[in-house]
């Protein structure tokens, strides 16, 4: 549901129609091209290390973390980094317990099988998922009534790497089954630019520093929306005639796409404003924004609130959502009175 009302917006960190064909190609493939989450790199590489040294497959790994953070490159490198395969697929695809048996059969000893959005796991798979991870065995109710029968069969030794946005949406027996549990930061403007001059580099796009930087500072500190915007910029920069993709290039193309100078959309504004403008700045429920929004509660919540939070523009309190000073002066509009923290 995420992904469907999300799927239009440009500054969504969730995969995006436009983003087809991009991911796989300007995805790092070693540890050491990935940039930033220096902290997760660090405790992967001992781990990485430890296991390569005892000969064994890697700790089942959990990350988490917004969209668009990493999570899938990670998988990818931790196979290669193992020297092992991978198999990829996401909670909801896994609708039977067969379906995830025939996954595990297939696996060779040592791969990885990555699985995006695991709190999407339904009960009666994850269940089959304990024993697999805990003793790599298999066990499967075959057929319904007085002729089912229960197999029971080993697997090979395999790496289970999860993807989730909080690990609170996992069951707590999901959850305690990880040997290694690491959480993804949204990046820093400069980790962006980084990122975005190496897919520059890699599609061909020329872009100078201070372009970059707009960038960086434009995507709110998620690298698949920044891969995304260079994208579009390149676009915009091209049909203009510029060769380079500058700063004013950049500004320009992104106004244009309505991505305000810290990456706030037409929705994120509209929130703030209502908040400020409507209800001098909140506290008010989240019942009452959804209404003078016009959007689901768990949309503004789960799609909204998160990067709206984090860039300090809007706090949750037990009274309900507030705009901050942050958000007054980011539309240089006077501190309203009592009403804000
Ligand atoms: P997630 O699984 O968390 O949604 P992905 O791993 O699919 O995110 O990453 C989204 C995009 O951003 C990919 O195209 C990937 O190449 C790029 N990306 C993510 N993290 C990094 C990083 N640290 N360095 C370079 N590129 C990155």
């Amino acid at each position: 549901r995420e992904e469907h009302l999300t799927g239009k917006r440009l500054v969504a960190g969730g995969e995006h129609p436009e983003d087809l064909g991009i991911g796989t190609e300007i995805r790092p493939r070693r540890l050491e091209e990935y940039i930033g989450q220096d902290q997760v790199k660090q405790s992967l590489r001992v781990f990485i290390q430890a296991a390569l040294q005892r000969g064994e497959p890697l700790d089942h790994v959990l990350f988490h973390g917004f969209p668009g953070l990493g999570k899938t490159t990670l998988a990818y490198i931790i196979a290669n980094e193992m020297g092992a395969g991978i198999k990829v697929t996401s909670g909801p695809v896994i609708e039977r317990p067969g379906d995830l048996a025939a996954i595990l059969t297939s696996l060779q000893a040592g791969d990885v099988l990555f699985i995006d959005e695991i709190h999407r796991l339904n009960h009666v798979v994850e269940e089959i998922l304990y024993p697999a991870m805990e003793d790599f065995q298999l066990d499967l109710v075959i057929g319904q009534g007085p002729g089912a029968r229960s197999v029971k069969m080993d697997l090979p030794r395999f790496t289970l790497v999860g993807a989730t946005t909080r690990t609170g949406l996992l069951t707590p027996p999901l959850r305690d089954r990880f040997g290694v549990v690491l959480r993804l930061e949204y990046y820093s403007p400069e980790q962006l630019v980084t990122i975005i001059q190496r897919t520059a580099r890699l599609f061909r796009i020329e872009i100078d520093e201070d372009g970059a930087m707009e960038l960086g500072r434009r995507s709110r500190g998620t690298p698949r929306i920044a891969n995304r915007l260079l994208r579009r910029v390149r676009d915009f920069s091209e049909v203009g005639g510029h060769r380079v993709v500058t700063r004013e290039v950049a500004d320009a193309a992104l106004t244009m796409l309505n991505v305000d100078p810290l990456g706030l959309d037409e929705m994120d504004r509209r929130i703030l404003l209502t908040l400020i403008e409507k209800f001098q700045g909140g506290p008010i429920g989240l019942e009452t924004l959804s209404t003078a929004v016009c959007e689901e509660k768990t949309t503004l919540e789960d799609v909204y609130e998160p990067f709206l939070i984090q860039s300090g523009f809007l706090v949750r309190t037990p009274r309900g959502r507030m705009a901050t000073a942050a958000a007054y002066e980011h539309f240089r509009l006077p501190l309203a009175p009592p009403a804000t923290p």
